[in-house]
């Protein structure tokens, strides 16, 4: 890989950083994530589901975002994952949080309901799922079910303007 794709990279990551923090801001501004069905869709995006094993960073911050705005609790482990069962301070819906290391450059991390408690309010989930900063790992799915964007493209899909 060149310097100029490292850095490419990293500019994705951090224009992405910067919109999922306006995305979390909107969703709590009088309600919770948990009524985004796209936020569902981004947080348990899962390379199990494809069999293969990679990192999505959209996954990782948007669960590394809204963190704090559930109450956690450890769960016993698998063999292969730890578990945690997180319940939302707002609504009181409750996710699963898995994460297990298939490598040491993957490390992921999916947020799935368990039980919600609130009805949907933001826009429908689409497919292909479109990611700016997009997947790091092993193998990755069909452009059918996940496709890489531009920054606006995700912005308009994310804050809900599409
Ligand atoms: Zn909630």
């Amino acid at each position: 890989m060149d310097k100029e794709t490292i850095e490419k990279r990293q500019e994705r990551y951090l224009q992405v950083e910067k919109l999922i923090d306006e995305v979390v801001e909107m969703y709590y501004k009088d309600g919770c994530a948990c009524q985004h069905p796209r936020f569902i869709q981004i947080a348990g995006i899962d390379c199990v589901d494809y069999n293969t094993a990679f990192v999505s960073w959209e996954t990782e911050l948007m669960i590394g975002r809204v963190g704090n705005q559930f109450s956690v609790k450890k769960l016993e482990p698998t063999e292969s994952e730890y578990l945690e069962e997180w319940c939302c301070d707002h609504c009181g819906s409750v996710f699963q949080l898995s994460w297990s290391e298939f490598s040491p450059i993957v490390d992921r991390r999916v947020l799935k309901p368990i039980k919600m408690n609130i009805e949907p309010i933001g826009k429908e989930a689409q497919l292909p799922i479109p990611l700016h900063a997009g997947l790091y790992g092993h193998g990755y799915p069909s452009r059918s079910e996940i496709s890489g964007v531009d920054l606006d493209s995700l912005s308009k899909y994310l804050l809900e303007n599409d």
